[in-house]
């Protein structure tokens, strides 16, 4: 059940002992927030780090995010693991414009960042999944480490709990 310190101004005790949450929008961030259903787009060597994530030694479903979606229907935070080649683009928009709103973007490692390794003299490469689609979550690494992803899906989850809209939320990322 909901506890206190989950709503902090929100939630006031009755005399009966029962509670009354005071806000609606707060019960729904709540809920968002400890249920984001992951689609997985893992094109390289990030990916066995998302992978490893959702492994028994770190075990991302502690913390709501174990229903990893391989329809994009069903899920509203895309977690971009690798390269992105010119070929792929229009692939990862499609994927994007089908996921359920609100929806959020993590781009994980160089490569969503920015086309890491491939930035210089690869005519192949996209130079960072936000030339393709809003992104709200940067991760930086090559690749980074599976407590990394772990860090910014609890930061998310944080930001939507605080009522943060997807554009707060995106400003905040560029600003670091
Ligand atoms: Fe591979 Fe590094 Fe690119 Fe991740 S950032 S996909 S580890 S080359």
């Amino acid at each position: 059940p909901p506890v206190q310190s989950d709503f902090p101004g929100e939630i006031h005790p009755t005399p009966g002992g029962g509670i009354v949450i005071s806000s609606f929008d707060a019960l729904i961030n709540w809920a968002r927030s400890n249920s984001l259903w992951p689609l997985t787009f893992a094109t390289s060597c990030c990916g066995i780090e998302m992978m490893s994530t959702a492994s028994s030694k770190y075990d991302f479903s502690r913390f709501g995010f174990e229903v990893a979606r391989a329809t994009p229907r069903q899920a509203d935070v895309i977690i971009i693991a690798g390269t992105i080649v010119n070929k792929m683009g229009p692939v990862l928009k499609r994927l994007y414009d089908q996921m359920a709103d609100p929806k959020y973007v993590v781009a994980m490692g160089a490569c969503a960042i920015s086309g890491g390794p491939f930035f210089y003299n690869t005519y192949s490469v996209v130079k960072g999944a936000d030339h393709i689609i809003p992104v709200d979550v940067y991760i930086p690494g090559c690749p980074p480490r599976p407590e990394a992803l772990l860090h910014a899906l609890i930061t998310l989850q944080g930001k939507i709990k605080s009522g943060l809209t997807r554009e707060q939320i995106r400003n905040e990322s560029k600003e670091g």
